[in-house]
């Protein structure tokens, strides 16, 4: 490599949008040694996605910022449908609550895309002492993987050589001679000085090279992906001619529902998206009818203008009135709909984001699905490099995420057919799009939009019934570890009817036993790497039930249990470091004592930090807060109680009886590395451990 600087890492990011952030919160909050590099100069854009769902607000909130989010973010509360009359003027046909009534404790909101990366980089600085921070203006130059040693945990089978570009190689372009900013550049909100520094220091090395050695490496380089090139994979499917315009502006309306989300479909001008947004702001996603893709099958963007853009939205809008004098960014787009056909290379390179799916952004699907690709990809990755997991749990990456992608892809198709489409004048006019089918898809169509719907299929970390499948390049996906029949599984799902196998673990308010505190026990499930086995003790002060929760206690702390012998806490200092134990139990908070009831394993005790007093929750009311009644919508008995298995992205990964602690221990064999137990010794079993 001539002079140029090597050096190695765990896992080498290529691309800092949502999807790269997210993998890169992941590295930091897991200790791992990472880097991530990014081509473009700046952070920031005004614009672009700024919908965060549910879902991704819970994920925000379980890396520990989903606060800021959500203060700073406009929450949406309602949807507006807007239907032309007989006289084909249009009217409020129907309101429905923007986010799923019951789903979740945080609803849809919007907030824009830069504002969401400072919250990551501040998370990222902090969970990586510093050193984990995006190396901007940086170019892949060539990615060799040798395929010599993927099977090798402790090797450095993949290489990547960089360049560092010049300032005016770095600076994105901008689209047609526009004053306002498209949002490629820096945005008003751009203020951080460490990240001006950042940057000079990457034009002092400008035309300079690295080489990096990395064990993993993830490609989040957008919908024009290098690094997928670069491995010769392809995303199926196709643009479509649909021409969309998008403008951030602040309105000056008579439009009475313009602080509601809204879908408006005029008779015969088309049809607008529009979306409340923080500081006054509105986005309008308007269908662009006059503007076609020329013989190529592309647009010519350079001819749309903002004011193209915003004339289409008066017609539309007539005959209310609709001005602006600010617009904080604009765009136009063509939708392609587009799946990635593989998202990893033997499990060294991962795709994820705008890489391996593109769509539309109406459905404000795009950085929600990619942060939440990376999401499930990262504690993965950390479990594995670090030699706690097994490296055939990266399999579910590709298995578990494409068919969210699918789904994705299958749900804009229908929406943007139904969305685009003019309104049926009456039930004859079958070209039409008919109002009721509309509103119901739109219905339907927003449980998945909020994130809540995905439900993960059969593998070595969902223990379901059924065919784990097969990854992108034929090889198998590991099976779950026990095998369950459609009865048995029914039979245990039966135990928690609130809580899905395979779908995230929703959240009841519960009380922490030791002090009253009331909390929401998603808060229970931060995103540090864990799993969590939660027993739901039930009353524990019923003689039997005692004797059925210390028989499971007894299991657990034996010493051939998988929470002896999970690499890491080889001290015993730290039971619960790899899986923690969570106890929710449904008698009197009164009638019981955290040290009396509890065995020790439920809450240990350690050297510096005393006895675990964050551990037993009980399902009581509250002084301040009223009452969770968290058994019933866990649909939990609450004498018998049951076992849940909680992934550390906090999709739930089994559920069964308390006597079933075989199948808890099958199921950390089948993707933990386990210290060997014979005769009272813990030894490694040396083939499962990484060197180095
Ligand atoms: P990106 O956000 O695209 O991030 C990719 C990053 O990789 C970029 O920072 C890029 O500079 C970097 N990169 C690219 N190539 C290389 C390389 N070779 N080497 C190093 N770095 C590289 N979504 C919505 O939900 N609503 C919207 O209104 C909306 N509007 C959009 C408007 C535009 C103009 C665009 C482009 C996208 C829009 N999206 C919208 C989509 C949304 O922004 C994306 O879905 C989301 O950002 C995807 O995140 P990502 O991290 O996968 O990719």
């Amino acid at each position: 490599n001539g002079d140029q600087p090597e050096s190695n890492v765990d896992v080498l990011i290529i691309g800092a949008g949502p999807a790269g952030i997210m993998a890169a919160a992941w590295m930091a909050r897991m200790g791992l040694k990472a880097r991530i590099i990014d081509k473009r100069s700046t952070k920031v854009f005004c614009g672009q996605a700024d919908g965060l769902n549910a879902r991704s607000l819970e994920m925000l909130d379980s890396l520990g910022f989903g606060d800021r989010a959500w203060k700073e973010a406009n929450h949406m509360i309602e949807i507006c449908l807007w239907n032309p009359d007989e006289n084909g003027i249009i009217r409020r046909s129907d309101r429905v609550p923007d986010t799923p009534v019951g789903l979740s404790r945080l609803q849809q909101s919007t907030l824009h895309q830069g504002r969401i990366e400072r919250f990551f980089l501040d998370n990222i600085k902090k969970y990586s002492n510093d050193t984990i921070k995006v190396e901007r203006g940086v170019l892949p130059e060539s990615l060799e993987i040798d395929q010599t040693k993927v099977e090798d945990q402790g090797a450095y089978p993949i290489t990547v050589k960089l360049r560092f570009l010049t300032e005016e190689e770095a600076a994105p372009k901008q689209l047609g001679g526009s004053k306002v900013s498209d949002g490629l550049f820096r945005s008003n909100l751009f203020q951080e000085a460490d990240e001006d520094a950042l940057i000079k220091q990457t034009y002092e090395r400008a035309g300079a090279g690295e080489t990096i050695h990395a064990k993993y490496v993830i490609g989040c380089d957008g919908a024009r992906s290098w690094t997928r090139t670069t491995l010769g994979f392809e995303l199926e499917g196709e643009a479509t001619d649909m021409i969309w315009g998008v403008m951030d502006v602040i309105p000056f309306t008579d439009f009475p529902d313009i602080r509601c989300r809204c879908a408006i479909h005029s008779a015969t001008h088309g049809s607008l998206m529009s979306i409340p947004r923080e500081n006054n702001l509105v986005r309008l996603y308007i269908q662009l009818v006059e503007v076609k893709p020329d013989a190529s099958g592309r647009a010519d963007r350079s001819k749309i203008t903002p004011e193209l853009i915003f004339n289409a939205a008066k017609r539309i809008l007539d005959p209310y009135k609709i001005d602006y004098e600010v617009c904080d960014w604009w765009t136009a787009y063509q939708i392609g709909q587009r799946v990635g056909t593989n998202f990893d290379a033997h499990q060294r390179v991962f795709l994820a984001g705008d890489a391996v799916h593109t769509h539309s952004p109406k459905a404000g699907q795009g950085m929600n699905i990619s942060m939440q690709d990376c999401y499930n990809l990262g504690w993965k990755l950390g479990l594995v490099c670090r030699g706690i997991a097994k490296p055939s749990i990266l399999k579910t990456y590709q298995s578990e995420r494409r068919r969210i992608a699918r789904d994705l892809i299958e749900f804009d198709n229908r929406f943007a057919r139904l969305f685009s489409g003019r309104p049926a004048k009456d039930i004859l006019d079958a070209e039409g799009v008919s109002m009721d089918e509309f509103k119901e898809a739109f219905v339907q169509g927003n449980m998945f939009a909020c994130g809540l719907s995905v439900n993960y299929g059969p593998s070595n970390l969902v223990l379901k019934p059924g065919d784990a499948g097969e990854q992108g390049d034929g090889s198998a996906v590991a099976p779950p570890a026990v095998t369950m029949s459609e009865a048995d599984f029914d039979r245990k799902q039966a135990l928690a009817t609130g809580i899905s196998v395979g779908m995230r673990f929703n959240s009841f308010q519960v009380l922490n036993q030791s002090d009253g505190r009331p909390w929401q026990f998603q808060k229970r499930l931060p995103a540090d790497g864990r799993f969590r086995v939660v027993l739901f003790a039930g009353n524990i002060h019923n003689a039997q039930q005692k004797k059925r929760v210390e028989a499971f206690c007894a299991k657990l702390d034996a010493p051939s249990s998988f929470l002896h012998r999970v690499v890491g806490n080889d001290g015993g200092d730290d039971l619960h470091s790899v899986v923690e134990i969570l106890t929710i139990h449904s008698a009197k908070r009164w009638d019981t004592e955290l040290l009396r009831d509890f065995a020790e394993v439920l809450r240990p005790f350690r050297r510096a930090t005393g006895w675990s007093y964050d551990k037993v929750y009980v399902d009581d009311v509250s002084y301040h807060e009223g009452f969770g009644d968290a058994y019933k919508n866990y649909g939990v008995d609450k004498e018998r109680g049951c076992v849940v298995i909680v992934r550390p992205d906090q999709y739930v990964a089994w559920v069964g009886d308390l006597e079933d602690f075989d199948e808890v221990q099958a199921y950390f064999e089948g993707c933990l590395v386990l210290k060997e137990y014979t005769n009272g010794v813990h030894s490694y079993v040396a083939a499962d451990v990484p060197e180095g």
